[in-house]
């Protein structure tokens, strides 16, 4: 049976990681996969395939750095031909990135079955990007792996069938338990000179938060002030990089005091980051996940969550707005109560690829 997976940016490296090693583990399976280029910085890629021992994509297909809608474009004319040619019995699909949708719309024209892993999640808000990406590629999905039962009652409603749909827990967190003794041995925090649960982690990179100058001067006032009661610790995604230099701001951010601005950082020396940090501040999907699973305080920067466990039963509360009074009183509440998780989340074992290997080998059986 062959299998191909897609992957296109930085969180698709880390699932498509243990999804690749479950793959590997299957004697019937032929798994390849294919690298959009999507993300193409060498630490938001090469990296990851270095440390998340991923092979060398058997397809690379460097589409347009541009707009989303040109990226689109692109993969659906170079993708086209390598499906034509390899006939694979499955193309799998991770995540809400751009890639993840075009090449499912790929597929589904030339009659290739579609697995989308980390279908149903649902945030409700359909300003993000990410949220269109995965109401349509549930929409075109043949089986879909959910990560909570959340997505499972989000897929109904939409009228999915049931029979698709397979509860089967989380790929990131797959990783996550995978390379964590790597990642504590490295120790980053020690290297960096930081103490354990002694600082702030914050990553931001939505463009909801960090398109705009005035998003930006409001971030650069909300480190400073966070840096007031704990150093702040802060890797620098390439899109905040960008903007921060396009409105001379980035000047500025790197030279805040008791602020360490860094390079977007490897995923061993990110998770050894995330799991020594007294309370992390974000606005990333995966994020919100990997501080339930380490019970670390997490406050998520946006409106909404689609992934709704970890609030119910995780470490993760949300910050709905950007003023700054209000950010900091929800700051200064989780450093003096800390959430905890309350139960361990169910499913997220660190066997979700090998759940959804089952799956693909067993279908259309249950
Ligand atoms: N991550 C990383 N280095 C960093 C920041 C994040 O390795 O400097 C990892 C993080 O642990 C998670 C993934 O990248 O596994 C999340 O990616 P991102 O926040 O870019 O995407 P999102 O989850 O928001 O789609």
């Amino acid at each position: 049976m062959k299998l191909i997976s897609i992957v296109g940016a930085r969180p698709n490296f880390v699932k498509v990681a243990a999804l690749h090693r479950a793959f590997r583990t299957e004697p019937a399976f032929d798994a390849k996969l294919i690298h959009t280029g999507q993300q193409y910085d060498a630490r938001m890629s090469a990296l990851f395939f270095a440390q998340l021992d991923l092979p060398r994509p058997d397809y690379y297909l460097g589409i347009d750095r541009g707009s989303p809608t040109r990226q689109t474009a692109d993969i659906l004319l170079r993708l086209e031909p390598i499906l034509v040619t390899e006939r694979p019995d499955w193309l799998v699909v991770v995540g809400d990135v751009t890639s993840t949708l075009a090449s499912a719309l790929v597929a589904v024209r030339l009659g290739v079955r579609v697995a989308h892993v980390e279908a149903g999640l649902r945030s409700g808000d359909r300003q993000m990007p990410e949220e269109i990406n995965r109401i349509l590629t549930d929409q075109l999905a043949d089986l879909l792996f959910v990560t909570e039962q959340s997505g499972v009652d989000n897929l109904r409603r939409e009228g999915i069938a049931d029979e698709t749909i397979r509860l089967v827990g989380n790929v990131m967190i797959d990783s996550l338990i995978h390379y964590r003794p790597q990642a504590t041995a490295l120790n980053t925090v020690g290297s960096l000179g930081l103490t354990p649960k002694g600082y702030l982690l914050l990553t931001m990179h939505r463009p909801a938060n960090v398109d705009s100058e005035a998003g930006l001067r409001t971030l650069i006032e909300l480190v400073t002030k966070l840096a007031e009661r704990q150093p702040v610790v802060f890797p620098l995604h390439p899109r905040t990089r960008t903007n921060a230099a396009r409105f001379g701001l980035l000047e500025r951010l790197t030279r805040l005091p008791g602020v360490m601005v860094l390079k977007p950082q490897g995923y061993l020396e990110f998770l050894n980051l995330l799991e020594q940090a007294t309370l992390v501040l974000t606005d990333s999907g995966g994020v919100q996940e990997e501080t339930t699973y380490l019970n670390v305080p997490c406050l998520t920067l946006r409106p909404s969550t689609e992934r709704p466990v970890t609030i119910a039963l995780g470490t993760n509360r949300l910050q709905p707005d950007m003023t700054i009074d209000n950010v900091l009183q929800a700051v200064d509440s989780l450093l003096a109560n800390p959430p905890e998780r309350t139960q361990a989340i169910p499913y997220w074992d660190g066997y979700a690829a090998t759940r959804i290997a089952a799956a693909i080998r067993r279908y259309p059986a249950p």
